[in-house]
């Protein structure tokens, strides 16, 4: 198992990396952002332990490219703060787990092997149908690899519908997944958005992916006539 070790604290650095080697894992040390990210380019990590204040590249930053490039990969935090709001923002950006420091060497080496022995992860961060490509973890949609801006609803309605591809959702079924329990509105609202989307996602492109099933609802699959 190889892991790499993004920490500027050179002594903290000596500690982990000692102590991790011990356990006889391989442990390639960077003791800035940039440094980190050019390996975590070049090598596949099982797992990774970031630090979020780095010199060079802010740690949230590069947790945010190393998710983005893969999505699979472990990582484990280390940080100072302990906000909550930190800790909810690097959770959304793809961590795995967090220890506020000062840790346990014991606590750091129990997460590391309860974390390598889930492995990797199955994140599914981009959805696809046909050449519709929705990614949840930066919430870009692109289409035959066109960028398309939506709104936050219009997104929220959309990564409903591709989640599960081929399946009908009724109007009912759709306000309460992407609108919330406040919403008292009309039904048709949902019909509203869904020409909104059909706008950006299907009407610019020869093959239509959102489907209207009469007197049931809709869904989107791959290439509706
Ligand atoms: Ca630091």
């Amino acid at each position: 198992m190889r892991i790499l070790l993004v920490e500027d604290e050179k002594k903290l650095v000596e500690l982990v990396a000692r102590a991790l080697r011990a356990e006889r894992y391989a442990v390639d040390v960077a003791e800035d952002g940039p440094g980190g990210w050019q390996l975590a380019q070049g090598y596949a990590y099982d797992l990774v332990i970031l630090d979020l204040m780095l010199p060079g590249l802010p740690g949230g930053e590069l947790l945010r490219r190393i998710r983005g490039r893969n999505h699979q990969v472990p990582i484990l935090i280390l940080t100072a703060r302990d906000a909550t709001l930190d800790k909810v923002a690097n959770f959304e950006a793809g961590a795995d787990d967090y220890l506020t420091k000062p840790f346990a060497l014991a606590e750091l080496l129990m997460r590391v092997k309860a974390l390598l022995r889930r492995g990797p992860v199955a994140r599914a961060s981009v959805l696809r149908v046909a050449d519709l490509e929705v990614d949840r973890l930066t919430q870009q949609v692109r289409r035959a690899g066109r960028r398309i801006e939506l709104t936050p609803k219009e997104y929220a309605l959309l990564e409903y519908l591709v989640t599960n591809p081929g399946r009908v959702f009724s109007r009912a079924m759709i306000i309460e997944h992407v609108w919330d329990q406040s919403f008292e509105g009309l039904t048709n609202i949902v019909d509203v958005y869904v020409r909104h989307l059909r706008g950006k996602i299907d009407d610019p492109f020869p093959v239509k992916l959102i489907r209207t099933v009469r007197g049931v609802g809709y869904g989107l699959d791959e290439g509706a006539a």
